[in-house]
């Protein structure tokens, strides 16, 4: 594995790979991997010739008041992990080598991203899809593996992709999850014993809706009633929304019908902690 840090270098690497009629994926990350990260490499690595991850913790994502400066980072562990897995490259840029010093330009993705996290974190999704635009063009993928723990995520990339038309496809990699339930994140890390073991009722609320769901309930409001009574249930989980809505438009639903996605976020400590699931009815 070539760990890369300047554009001019990775790009002089993989377009002699490109010439050699190479397929390449893209795992856009920022670092401190777990499961969750690896299951993307591995599907990466079944599927294409050449594979990069990029290990960059995006400070345009974060807010002031955010968890940007203690992000938690474990270089020497990352580099062991993706090589275990066979990655090519890791691509770990500099702030300086992502942003010029008179960097101007962003790439915006409207009204979706205004819903579900984005109306606690306005800024957010503008500083991801300004990365991932970048790192497409940086890298040329042609394709790019991203996790359905971030759902709004997929969602919002899914649609820069088709506005402004790159050339790759987007594969959604499955959320991996702990054996108890709780959904792999780097901010797990954050949690005491405490918050660990309560967070779990975010998997498990998911778990009941679907149950009802699977049992004939089809109004939204009585399904995120029960949701709420349950985490409502655990002190050190301080929910801050969920969202039963269309899993392509974002649009909150009334009735349950077509591809559904319901998703929710929740501060439980310091950590503020994200879970979905896709429900077809
Ligand atoms: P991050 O490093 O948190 O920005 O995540 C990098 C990529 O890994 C994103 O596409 C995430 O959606 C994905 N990812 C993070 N956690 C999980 C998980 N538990 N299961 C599947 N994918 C995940």
């Amino acid at each position: 594995m070539k760990v890369i840090s300047t554009i001019k270098e990775l790009r002089a690497e993989l377009s002699k790979e490109r010439q050699e009629g190479k397929t390449i994926g893209l795992i856009p990350t920022m670092g401190y991997f777990h499961q969750g990260h690896l299951e993307l490499m591995r599907r990466a690595r079944e599927e294409c010739a050449v594979v990069v991850v990029s290990l960059y913790v995006n400070p345009t994502q974060f807010a002031p008041s955010e968890d940007f400066e203690s992000y938690p980072r474990d270089f020497e562990r990352d580099k062991r992990l993706a090589e275990n897995v066979g990655v090519d490259y890791l691509f770990c840029p500099s702030n300086a080598e992502m942003y010029l010093s008179d960097h101007l330009t962003y790439v915006e993705v409207e009204k979706i991203t205004n819903k579900l996290c984005g109306a606690s974190r306005p800024h957010h999704f503008k500083g991801v899809t300004t990365v991932v635009a970048n790192l497409f063009n940086i890298v040329k993928p042609d394709k790019a593996y991203v996790g359905q723990k971030d759902a709004q995520q997929v969602v919002v990339i899914r649609k820069m992709v088709k506005d402004l038309n790159f050339d790759l496809e987007i594969v959604v990699v499955p959320t991996a999850r702990e054996e108890d339930g709780l959904a792999m994140s780097s901010r797990n890390t954050y949690l005491s014993a405490v918050e660990r073991e309560e967070a779990l009722v975010l998997s498990k609320s998911l778990q009941h809706a679907k149950e009802l769901i699977d049992s004939g309930e089809r109004i939204a409001q009585k399904i995120k009633e029960e949701m709420q009574k349950l985490i409502k249930s655990k002190p050190h989980v301080n929910l801050e929304y969920i969202s039963i809505c269309d899993n392509k438009t974002l649009e909150e639903l009334s009735r349950i019908e077509g591809e559904t996605l319901i998703a929710l976020a929740a501060k439980a400590g310091k950590a503020r902690l994200i879970d979905n699931i896709v429900i077809r009815v």
